[in-house]
């Protein structure tokens, strides 16, 4: 390697070390405080979700060491992990990705129009390809985001969403979510999927413990949600 191809590579990884100080560094300790609403707020205190676990991935390094959007209430981090450890059980061949949570502070973080207290977590829709769990565009990182399912939850003749796993992830968290003094107040799924996902058994038990499911969305943001589902927590 030359001298200047040496140079460069020290200045981006030092660069890189810099932007992803924060979470290189962080530790979780003491309690969050979320002020304001979902949609115009901060986060206090906010604790980090850790990249990986058993069962469960972040889906991107460039969201999470570089954006800092890991980071949720304490809560919520309480309740996502319990999810996701009953998930080995209810679902143990399926491997999770969590999107985008909150900023360290929260905030505004753009494109979404809420995440601003650590009450919100995107939830990358798990996908079958011929019935079995189908974990090849999981990789996809950001662009995941610009995946389109058509009405019926396909994106093609092989490869749908697992809508059964997906309501077995929403039952966990509503379990969680009581058992730390939360609840999911409010789930975001495109208006045409919701009908595939209440057909599945485990989405019938969602229905029948009135977890609540957007009715009705802005056109842009109704076209957002068929890649992922979006929840926030409330008291
Ligand atoms: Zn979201």
């Amino acid at each position: 390697m030359k001298r200047y191809q040496m140079i460069l590579l020290a200045l981006l990884v030092s660069t890189l070390a810099v932007l992803a100080w924060p979470e290189l560094t962080h530790r979780n300790e003491g309690r969050s405080l979320a002020r304001g609403s979902v949609g115009n707020g901060t986060l206090e205190n906010g604790w980090l979700l850790p990249y990986y676990g058993k069962n469960y991935r972040y889906f991107s390094p460039l969201s999470y060491y570089i954006l800092n959007r890991g980071y949720v209430h304490h809560r919520v981090h309480k309740v996502l992990l319990e999810a996701y450890a009953t998930c080995e059980t209810t679902c143990p061949e399926v491997r999770f990705r969590l999107m985008e949570c909150a900023n360290k502070h929260g905030g505004a973080m753009w494109p979404h129009r809420t995440h601003q207290v650590g009450l919100s977590a995107d939830f990358m829709v798990p996908k079958l390809r011929n019935g079995r769990p189908h974990r090849q565009l999981d990789q996809l990182g950001i662009w995941h985001y610009a995946l389109s399912f058509n009405e019926h939850g396909q994106l093609s003749d092989r490869v749908k969403i697992d809508f059964e796993t997906m309501a077995k992830h929403l039952l966990a968290l509503d379990d969680a979510a009581r058992a730390n003094g939360l609840s999911v107040r409010k789930v975001i799924l495109k208006l045409d999927l919701k009908d595939d996902f209440f057909a599945t058994q485990s989405g019938q038990e969602v229905k029948r413990r009135g977890i609540y499911f957007a009715r009705s969305l802005p056109p842009l943001v109704n076209e957002l949600h068929d890649d992922h589902y979006h929840v926030d927590f409330g008291r």
